[in-house]
């Protein structure tokens, strides 16, 4: 904790060596009340989840498996737009402490040289349309060792380690993501989602791509083309321009 210059997000860390989900504990906290800014860690997570109920390997000691609790005063429909914020946030600590060009895969991957480097999983809480809170799960894979994957997402899943070739202070680099995170949900409470829609804009590896989209129910093929004000992606398909919205959709490449 000691040199941590941020006053509300990791001011309070819960701190676990083992945990089913982050997120599930996070969520936990927060319904008991615990206020904005609080952040569980754990060393290892035997039930990581992404989105979709798919499975996030967490090996104990080699990863950042962390949840934020925020409580925003926003309508749901701006809770979509605080994934995007996180992943700006993630991508810019990549940079700025590892000097790794790090993309955005929307809604809540960060890529480096093509490969998912760290996941994002949003959840929420609303009474009525307002937020009550939201909890923002990021799995950071710091220190994997290639054998530390399973085999089947060898090809699509990296570290930091693997590729910088040394290990990192996880330390250090949680410090650097509070920082930026605070800086980022600063600018959200005070102008709203488009500074930071044009920063993610910057940083995105989607847009202009062909994409093919699964929602629950139908697959749509089309050109990604822009991100709406408040975090959907505007995909022109054979049927019209659509907007999509992170939660229950899952994206490919074309
Ligand atoms: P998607 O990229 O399909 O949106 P999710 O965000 O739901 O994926 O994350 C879950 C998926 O990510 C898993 O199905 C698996 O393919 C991959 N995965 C699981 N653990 C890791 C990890 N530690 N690092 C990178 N990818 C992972």
């Amino acid at each position: 904790r000691a040199g941590l210059s941020t006053s509300c997000i990791g001011r309070n860390i819960v701190h676990y060596h083992e945990v089913g989900s982050t997120n599930t504990v996070a969520k936990q906290l927060a319904e008991r009340g615990e206020r904005e800014g609080t952040v569980v860690i754990a060393e290892k997570q035997t039930e990581g989840r992404g989105r979709l109920g798919r499975r996030w390997e967490s090996p104990y000691g080699k990863g950042i498996w962390l949840s934020i609790i925020l409580r925003p005063r926003v309508a749901t429909d701006a809770a979509p737009s605080i994934t995007l914020l996180a992943a700006v946030a993630v991508a810019k600590a990549i940079k700025n402490f590892c000097g790794l060009e790090a993309l955005i895969k929307w809604p809540n991957d960060i890529l480096v040289r093509g490969k998912k480097v760290c996941g994002i999983l949003t959840e929420m809480k609303a009474d009525m349309d307002v937020v009550e809170y939201v909890v923002v799960g990021i799995g950071l894979n710091a220190n994997l060792e290639v054998q530390d994957f399973p085999e089947e997402i060898r090809d699509k899943a990296t570290s930091l380690r693997i590729l910088l070739n040394k290990k990192i202070s996880r330390v250090n680099l949680v410090r650097k993501l509070f920082g930026e995170f605070e800086s980022l949900y600063n600018l959200f409470r005070e102008h709203g989602f488009s500074p930071i829609r044009s920063m993610w804009k910057e940083m995105n590896t989607t847009l202009g791509q062909q994409v093919q989209v699964n929602t629950l129910t139908s697959v749509y093929s089309g050109l990604a083309v822009d991100i709406t004000e408040d975090g959907g992606l505007v995909v022109e398909t054979k049927e019209g321009t659509k907007v999509f919205y992170g939660g229950e959709v899952s994206l490919r490449k074309h």
